[in-house]
């Protein structure tokens, strides 16, 4: 029978699945939607344009490990993301650099604000906006409170539904300003999305004849802990159990809710080949939403028409919308501890991901400790 159960067929969850069956072990893989991938999944729709459903997910690493192994399950589209924010009515490339310096400022300012920026840092480094914020050259404080106040402050507060000072500093530090002209979101070495999408991907990586999924299930129909022990259809499990859902959930909420970021995806077909500049434009200052993402930008189609999506945060409510991403206040950290301190009790049971760890994982992220963790269980 199943010697490894996993609870959550995101991409956490499937890079263990794979590696467990690769390896000769029966697993078992419960998911509660009707599809794979978690929110990476993706699917074709009636514009005939790859879309994100839950919202858009750039593939972008450092770690040649993690490229090499997804690169076993798809061939790869280069893609180098572009973003940009709308400033005073001007879409500008983000993060904040040289370039965007120019496009704000008229020549005089943007050359005295580089000339600051140049003889303090060096070139090609990212700065976090509040590490900036700190800096003692005027010309520096300017800039660090011109962009802190057009891009960060009512980006966040939307985002996240919280005052500046309670933002983590996991989130302010994806914010920089960057010494340089690379136009590119990301920096990394290798940036691709997978080319016939996420989906696809998890689907190669879970074709094993060692893997049993059931879709469309609770991981209460089939699982239980009690006491120090876990139980698989009712019989007692000797097995690993690994765990990617919320780590609530799991306790049944015995310590109360954490607390989620959700988002309402509002897609919208658009009549145009084209609707905007970029790929993914951030609204920062107007509007109720916090970005717009043209996915034909992202995965190139053959379309007379676009497929847009508006995104809205809001509060998660359990059962009403989706977890995207955890809240990181101390309150919510000091909440998850308890849950963490609960599972340590249990030697077979591991938390792994974006949800069950509470982390900003980045989906590069999201492999590399499942790796990780396939390695320290074997
Ligand atoms: N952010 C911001 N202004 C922007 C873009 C991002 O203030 O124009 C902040 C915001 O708090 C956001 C975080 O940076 O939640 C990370 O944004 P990013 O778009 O990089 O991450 P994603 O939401 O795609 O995970």
């Amino acid at each position: 029978m199943f010697e490894v159960v996993i609870i959550g067929a995101g991409m956490a969850g499937a890079t263990l699945a794979e590696r467990f069956a690769s390896s000769g072990k029966k697993v078992l893989l419960i998911e509660r939607r009707r599809h794979v991938e978690g929110n990476c999944y993706d699917e074709v729709d009636a514009n005939g344009i790859l879309i994100h459903k839950y919202g858009p997910h750039l593939f972008h690493t450092d770690d040649a490990q993690v490229w090499e192994y997804l690169s076993r399950f798809t061939p790869w589209h280069l893609y180098f993301h572009r973003v940009k924010a709308v400033i005073d009515g001007k879409p500008v490339p983000i993060p904040f650099n040289l370039n965007t310096l120019r496009e704000v400022f008229p020549q005089s300012t943007a050359d005295k604000l580089e000339a600051a920026l140049l003889r303090t840092f060096d070139y090609g480094k990212k700065i976090p906006i509040l590490e900036l914020k700190k800096s003692a050259d005027a010309d520096l404080q300017f800039l660090a409170d011109f962009v802190y106040e057009k891009i960060f402050l009512h980006y966040s507060e939307k985002q996240w539904g919280l005052s500046p000072e309670k933002i983590s500093g996991a989130v302010t530090a994806r914010v920089p300003v960057f010494v340089g002209r690379d136009d590119r979101y990301f920096n990394d070495r290798f940036q691709a999305m997978p080319k016939f999408g996420y989906t696809r991907l998890v689907e190669n990586m879970l074709a094993h004849k060692n893997i049993k999924l059931m879709l469309n299930t609770d991981f209460h129909e089939v699982t239980a802990l009690r006491g120090e022990e876990i139980f698989l259809f009712g019989q007692r499990f000797d097995g690993q159990l690994i765990y990617t859902g919320q780590l609530d959930e799991l306790f049944d909420k015995r310590f109360g809710e954490l607390p989620y970021r959700s988002i309402d995806m509002q897609f919208d077909s658009v009549d145009a080949e084209k609707f905007q500049s970029a790929p993914v434009v951030n609204y920062p200052n107007n509007y109720d939403f916090t970005r717009i993402t043209e996915f034909k930008q992202i995965h190139p189609a053959q379309s007379p028409r676009t497929t847009i999506l508006r995104e809205y945060p809001q509060a998660y409510v359990a059962g009403v919308n989706e977890p995207y991403y955890p809240l990181f206040t101390d309150e919510a950290r000091a909440a998850y501890e308890k849950y963490s301190a609960e599972l340590a009790r249990f030697k077979n049971v591991t938390a792994v991901g974006r949800l069950a760890e509470y982390r900003y994982y980045d989906i590069d992220d999201a492999v590399k400790r499942a790796l990780d963790v396939f390695d320290a269980l074997n």
